[in-house]
């Protein structure tokens, strides 16, 4: 389960929230990110999927495995919260989780609420966790939960609330990873151009994110690259640099002493 410790110093890239398991080819994608040594993290929609990802995962130095609880399964898959308890210490990575409140149901609001609850209190116990979080349409109970001194990383994937919001994050000590999709769309790209530039990492979010006609993969990162490097008006190589320190930053421990991934 242990990779060396210096697969960033290898990497070429990071894709911080890649659904490895839901391409058509997991493997055929795996070796991708590999020959393209991008460090992806395999994130998982639910508990009951979390050990095939991590089997995945063992193929590649640069593939890390995510536990993850989807907000939108909560109906279907709400009683597996006890396998995620026994499955939480297998990994850093916790992801995909969140809220999405695209559902108008108050019932389902408040169960995806609790069950984010009750995620973000192991991970605070844990403190050394690293959290790709869902937040559409509910980034102030996000916010909420995931509270002011959150011990660990919290990294909003795909942001897409408000200036304000932005703010309210950034000053709470969130992350985010940016993807293709974001940089082709008006608020997506406002939004980015407001995210301090020590807290930016790259994701796909494939294989829901189309590049053409296929799903995203891993090296597809290179087009956020080029859209950062533009925008903070440096070469892609330190632009790519200055996302490898991030990801080495938001990694790292701050309680325990620094150790291999995951
Ligand atoms: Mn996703």
């Amino acid at each position: 389960m242990t990779k060396p410790p210096n697969i960033v110093d290898q990497a070429n890239g990071v894709d911080m929230h890649c659904h490895v398991d839901l391409y058509e080819s997991p493997r055929a994608l795996l070796e991708s990110a590999e020959r393209a040594r991008i460090v992806t993290v395999a994130v998982t929609n639910a508990p009951s999927v979390y050990l095939f990802t991590e089997g995945l995962a063992q193929l590649s130095a640069f593939v890390v495995p995510a536990l993850g609880f989807h907000p939108e399964l909560v109906e279907s898959h709400g009683h597996e919260l006890q396998l995620f308890e026994q499955l939480f210490p297998r990994t850093r990575f916790i992801g995909e989780i969140g809220l999405d409140y695209c559902s108008p149901d108050r019932g389902t609001r408040q169960r995806q609420r609790r069950l984010f609850e009750a995620i973000i209190t192991m991970c605070a116990l844990q403190r050394d966790k690293v959290l790709t979080i869902h937040s559409r349409r509910a980034v102030s109970d996000v916010i909420a939960v995931v509270g002011h001194a959150f011990p660990g990383t919290a990294i909003l994937h795909w942001f897409s609330g408000t200036s304000k919001q932005l703010r309210d994050a950034v000053s709470a000590g969130f992350w985010f990873s940016v993807n293709s999709a974001m940089v082709l769309s008006a608020n997506g790209v406002r939004l980015i151009a407001e995210m301090p530039r020590e807290r930016v990492l790259t994701e796909t979010d494939g294989p829901f994110v189309m590049v053409g006609e296929e799903p995203a993969k891993p090296e597809d990162t290179q087009i956020v690259l080029r859209y950062l490097a533009n925008l903070w008006r440096l070469p892609v190589p330190e632009t790519t640099q200055v996302i490898l320190n991030n990801f080495q930053r938001a990694t790292q421990s701050a309680s325990l002493p620094s150790k291999s991934l995951p």
